[in-house]
This record gives structure tokens, C-alpha cells and sequence, in this order.
């Protein structure tokens, strides 16, 4: 299975996420599982808006590095401006899975290198895929290992229909 996690900080939201979800079914990245949509406290660069997180299953027969392609022409597509690393952004969308592979190229690293230390993806990514496997280890147990103080920022809002 692919996960793709999704996060927006900057103007509507919710309404990013979405349209960012409509693109990829678009571009033939069909969406069988969605995660409820999450806010959560910003990271690294503290002083921005909270962010929007969730978390998608994608089926496609197209490659990662073609995947990525695709999400990086919607990142643009939807106005996505680079200000600075972890700076703010309309949209942010990241392979975290990909069938089990293990890529390491200059454009792509799967599994996401910090996927394991963020509660704003193990907490969606454990509602649609609690079983699936990083290294041995499971999501949910992957999500269960992180401090507290982290697991408390990261809050629950609704599916994403509610709140569009
Ligand atoms: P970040 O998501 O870490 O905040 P960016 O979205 O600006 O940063 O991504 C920077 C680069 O990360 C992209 O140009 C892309 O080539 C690279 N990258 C490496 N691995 C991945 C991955 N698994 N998913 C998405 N981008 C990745
Ligand atoms: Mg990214």
C-alpha cells in the first residue's frame, strides 16, 4: 500500500487539503482510505500558524518517482510557495509508504526518514493503517512510542467533508 501524509498551514485550510485530494484522483493517484483530518502544532519553526494534517491510501500502478512528480505539480498547482525548510506552506504533500519499498534516490527517500518521530502523521496514519509494518515495528506501536507531550498536540478534528 502507498500513504501519502497531507499538511496545510496557510490560508483555507481544509479547503487546500481537499482540493489537494480532488488533483490526485485526477491524476489517477486513486484514494482508497482517508484519515480524519488533524490540527497540529507546528514544528522545528514554532512561531506560524497550526497546520491541518492527514493522512491518504493511494492505489495507482504508476511509479514513486512518478508519484512524486505528480505531488510536487500539485503542490505548485495549488500555490505552494518554498519560504523557508518547515516555513509555512499551502499545501505539503510527502510519500510516507510505498509497497513496502525502500527507495534512497536524490529525489526520494521512502520510508519519509522522520515519518517516526512526527505525531502529525503516526496519529492519522495509525487510523487507517494501525498494522502496517516500518521496519519491523508497527504504526500503532510507532505512535505509541512517542512522548506524550508530542501525542497531545496533535488533536482530532473531523472527516474532512464536515469541515470543507
Ligand atoms: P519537507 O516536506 O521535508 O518539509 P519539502 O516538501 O520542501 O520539505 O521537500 C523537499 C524535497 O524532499 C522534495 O523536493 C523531494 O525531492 C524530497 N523528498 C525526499 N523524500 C521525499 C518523500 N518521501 N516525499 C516527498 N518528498 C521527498
Ligand atoms: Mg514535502
Amino acid at each position: 500500500m502507498i500513504y501519502v501524509a497531507l499538511g496545510a498551514n496557510i490560508g483555507e485550510r481544509a479547503k487546500q487539503l481537499l482540493e489537494a485530494i480532488q488533483a490526485m484522483e485526477k491524476a489517477g493517484l486513486h484514494i482508497t482510505k482517508q484519515s480524519s483530518v488533524y490540527e497540529t502544532a507546528p514544528v522545528g519553526f514554532v512561531d506560524q500558524p497550526s497546520f491541518y494534517n492527514m493522512v491518504v491510501e493511494v492505489e495507482t500502478t504508476l511509479s514513486a518517482d512518478v508519484v512524486l512528480e505528480y505531488l510536487q505539480r500539485i503542490e505548485l498547482k495549488l500555490g505552494r510557495e518554498r519560504l523557508f525548510k518547515n516555513g509555512p506552506r499551502t499545501i505539503d504533500l510527502d510519500i510516507l509508504l510505498f509497497n513496502g519499498e525502500d527507495i534512497q534516490s536524490k529525489h526520494l527517500t521512502v520510508p519519509h526518514p522522520r515519518m517516526h518521530e512526527r505525531a502529525f502523521v503516526l496519529a492519522p496514519l495509525e487510523e487507517i493503517a494501525p498494522d502496517v509494518e516500518v521496519k519491523g515495528m508497527t504504526i500503532r506501536q510507532l505512535f505509541m512510542n512517542l512522548p506524550d507531550a508530542d501525542r497531545q498536540d496533535v488533536v482530532r478534528l473531523q472527516t474532512l467533508v464536515n469541515l470543507v
